[in-house]
């Protein structure tokens, strides 16, 4: 099964290998962001006939760059098969990886979610890192996508964290491919468009830090609420089919705002309704406790128990007891 798809890999590199597309249709896929194969496995028949390529056509193509992702009827025991391509990334901080099963698993959606300075962007920093290790150290051994909407990226402070799993400071920004995203639109379309980064730069997790701070501002009030969870769906579907194209992990970090709780005085939700809940495949809450340290809490998994892990945040990055 797998090995089918590594064989359609090689024989359909470029859009330019599939059969029955001449330069015209090429052209209209590279407009509407499907620069890749893989990317093109996971549109919908929709998008292209929106775009003007003929049904037929359209068909064929989706149909043979499927070939290249798996993404049809399978049996469980080859379903089983396929999830051996799944791999997982260390958080570089013991308390966490053990709460999330050994780390951040590729092609689905992990949301960590927390108020002002919980430490969010502090491990989207270290991920940074860990992202670049070998295998056989937790990392999944390429780079960094890293869409920025609230400007508190600091390159000084990944080469900060970097020493402690040995990676030099002046090696490790080049492992990061950086965009800052303006508008929730520009966020938007900035995926829409990375497929060919993703595969030219081996990226190998894609985080978005954080997913709802433009659309939260930009669309204000009742009557503009449908078309935000519209647009919010779209961006991130396309989040969950670029990981499962190119088998990355995926990272979003979110706000939260206070609920009405009868029982709790400070009782805290994500923000992004049931579109962001459906989505998002693993939800961590973190939280400040005393001092320096933080709690993460696992509120939704498909596989993991509920649980809490204790950590730091330090000069060093997130880290916690174990990791002595
Ligand atoms: P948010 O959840 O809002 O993204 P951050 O990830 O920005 O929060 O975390 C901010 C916290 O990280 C602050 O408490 C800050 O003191 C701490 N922090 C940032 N840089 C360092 C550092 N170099 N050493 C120790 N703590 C740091
Ligand atoms: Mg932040």
């Amino acid at each position: 099964m797998s090995e089918d798809i590594e064989n359609y890999k090689e024989k359909y590199k470029t859009l330019e290998d599939l059969p029955g597309i001449g330069p015209a249709t090429i052209n209209k896929l590279k407009e509407i962001g499907f620069k890749t194969v893989e990317s093109l496995g996971t549109a919908t028949l929709n998008e292209l006939v929106s775009a003007g390529i003929g049904k037929e056509v359209a068909e064929k193509v989706i149909e043979t760059a499927r070939k290249t992702v798996a993404i049809t009827f399978v049996r469980g025991d080859e379903l089983v098969e396929l999830r051996k391509n799944i791999r997982k990334l260390t958080t570089g901080c013991s308390s966490l990886d053990n709460l999330l099963g050994g780390g951040i698993e590729t092609q689905s959606l992990t949301e960590f979610y927390g108020e002002f300075g919980s430490g969010k962007s502090q491990l989207c920093h270290q991920l940074c890192v860990t992202v670049q290790l070998g295998e056989t150290q937790g990392g999944l051994n390429g780079s960094v996508l890293y869409i920025d909407t609230e400007s508190t990226f600091r390159p000084k402070r990944v080469q900060q964290i970097a020493p402690r799993f040995g990676i030099k400071p002046k090696d490790v920004l080049k492992g990061i491919v950086y965009a800052e995203a303006y508008t929730s639109n520009h966020q938007t379309v900035l995926l829409e468009n990375a497929d060919e980064v993703i595969r030219d730069n081996n990226i190998k997790l894609i985080i978005v830090d954080s997913v709802m701070s433009h659309f939260r501002s930009e669309y204000i009030g009742r009557e503009m609420l449908a078309n935000r969870q519209q647009q919010l769906n779209k961006h991130l579907h396309k989040l969950t089919r670029l990981g499962r194209a190119f088998n990355t992990s995926l990272v979003i970090t979110n706000q939260v705002m206070a609920t009405p709780d009868a029982f709790f005085s400070k009782a805290v939700a994500p923000v992004g309704g049931h579109i962001l809940g459906h989505m998002s495949h693993s939800r961590i809450f973190i939280r400040k406790g005393r001092n320096n340290m933080r709690i993460a809490k696992l509120t939704a998994s498909p596989s993991l128990p509920e649980g809490e892990a204790p950590m730091r945040i330090t000069e060093r990055g997130i880290e916690s007891d174990e990791d002595y």
